[in-house]
């Protein structure tokens, strides 16, 4: 007879999703098991968001030397050692693991160390073992999808998470897919001194952006001599010794050392016994409602195994809202538009809200945008960067679109995402200071300029 225990939560999967539900859920009294069959934080802190934005980081102060007698300081770029590289972005993914298994320890959260399938609607068995919970939270997250007649082979065509473990820079590089994880790979290498090009199936690189900074990125990629090929379809690939050969629609080729495939992610669910107890799918996604609920009672889904935006905040908050739903709290349901995305390239791109021909979709011609160049903004000009703060309001109403280019700008989609969630009218937030100089008056300037009283800008 396989073993029993019982909690009130089991949650299937340990990532940004799975492990902000366990601790929420243990910080409000309930007893939670929290099943992984590799580490504790998932993608994100191993192989997603932290390891890329430490690869970012060193791009920049290469950069930066590289770039130096610009600023009058003498400094002289030697080379990229992908080893001290790496070294530097495991140590901050390991200390960051550490101190995670730590919290999770010291919150009593019950880890289950195996591979966890759904055998009864509320029952997760691992190794034998049945794990009976009053809920069941799904998290499997996702991973790297690829495209038919496209092989992943580990050595010359890679997914994300093999790029991350790179022993040196490839001379050349071709990134299949401008979405937020190719266009981040390509600013690293370029960085780095590698040849890039990005081959886009949609018209724009990050198609999901409002089409302004889209444009604007696609600027900044060139003058970095970053090259891409948009609205292009792959049709094959292949591999040697020497490296790979691109052929999209059309028959045009491309080669390169490498190639990256960032075409975007499928949700783990196959074979997990998900379909087996009724939970509904669609394409392999877990479908459920705003309260994150599955078609099965008990049963909820957060992450990136839910449609919508594959965003590690996403899931901390849909974790957070379904602990707080199960211990009764009844919270308030997340509206996705108000989550905001960050691509970290150089320059970077934020937004919040909805795009300006969304807006217009939405509320018709009732819809007002202004654009503030970063070219009157001092701190933008101290760090030489170009770009924009764009916002987005319907007339007379609430800011509903914020967009952000530049670089840095992910900092300051905090203060954006707070202007859209909380409804804000330009008027009632351009009073408000920000310090000078930074990048942030850059936002209060445009403010400013949207309730009609423009400070440095023309009118
Ligand atoms: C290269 C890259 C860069 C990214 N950068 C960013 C970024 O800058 N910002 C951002 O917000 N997002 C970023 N993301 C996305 C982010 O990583 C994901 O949205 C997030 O990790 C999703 O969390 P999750 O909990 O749904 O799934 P995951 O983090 O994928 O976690 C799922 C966990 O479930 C486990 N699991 C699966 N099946 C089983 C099973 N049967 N039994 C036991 N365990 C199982 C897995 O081992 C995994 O640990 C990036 C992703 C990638 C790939």
């Amino acid at each position: 007879m396989p073993e029993r225990n019982e909690f009130d939560i089991v949650i299937l999967g340990a990532g940004s999703g799975g492990y902000a539900c366990a601790l929420r859920a243990a910080q409000l009294g309930l007893s939670v098991a929290l099943v992984e069959r590799d580490k504790l934080g998932g993608t994100c802190l191993h192989v997603g968001c932290v390891p890329t934005k430490a690869l970012l980081h060193a791009a920049e102060v290469a950069d930066a030397a590289r770039e130096s007698e610009r600023f009058g300081v003498r400094a002289t770029l030697d080379g990229i050692d992908m080893p001290g590289v790496n070294a530097y972005k495991d140590g901050v993914v390991s200390k960051l693991f550490k101190g995670l298994t730590g919290l999770v320890k010291g919150r009593g959260i019950t880890v289950v160390e195996g591979t966890g399938r759904l055998t009864g609607p509320l029952t997760v068995e691992v190794d034998g073992t049945s794990y009976v919970g009053k809920n069941v939270v799904l998290a499997s997250g996702s991973y790297a999808r690829s495209l038919p007649g496209l092989e992943i082979d580990g050595t010359r065509v890679l997914t994300s998470e093999q790029a991350l473990r790179l022993e040196s820079v490839p001379s050349s590089v071709i990134v299949l897919g401008g979405g937020v994880i190719g266009c981040e790979f390509a600013s690293v290498w370029r960085s780095f001194g590698a040849e890039v090009t990005i081959v886009e199936a949609l018209p724009h690189l990050l198609p999901a952006e409002d089409e302004q900074s889209s444009k604007a990125l696609e600027r900044a990629f060139r003058k970095r001599k970053i090259g891409f090929a948009t609205g292009t379809r792959f049709e094959s690939v292949k591999a040697t010794d020497a490296g790979v050969t691109l052929t999209v629609e059309g028959g045009q080729t491309y080669e390169a050392d490498l190639l990256l495939v960032a075409v975007g992610r499928g949700p783990v669910t196959d074979g997990l016994g998900y379909a087996e107890q009724g939970i509904a799918l669609d394409r392999g996604f877990v479908t459920t409602d705003e309260r994150c609920r599955t078609s099965v009672e008990g049963v909820y889904a957060v992450g990136d195994i839910v449609p919508g935006l594959q965003l590690a905040h996403r899931g901390f908050q849909q974790g957070i809202f379904v602990a707080e739903e199960i211990a009764g709290l009844e919270p308030e349901p997340i509206d996705e538009t108000g989550i905001p995305r960050v691509t970290y390239c150089d320059p970077e791109v934020a937004s919040v809200g909805l795009t300006e021909a969304q807006a217009r979709e939405q509320h018709g011609e009732g819809v007002e945008s202004l654009t503030y160049d970063l070219g009157g903004n001092g701190k933008s000009q101290i760090l030489a960067t170009q770009g924009f703060v764009k916002l987005v309001r319907v007339t007379d109403g609430p800011v509903v679109g914020v967009h952000l280019v530049g670089a840095r700008v992910g900092e300051l989609v905090g203060e954006a995402q707070l202007i859209y969630n909380w409804d804000a009218y330009p008027e009632d937030v351009a009073p408000l200071v920000h310090a000078h100089p930074t990048q942030n008056e850059a936002l209060g300037e445009a403010l400013l300029a949207l309730a009609g009283k423009p400070l440095h800008a023309h009118t």
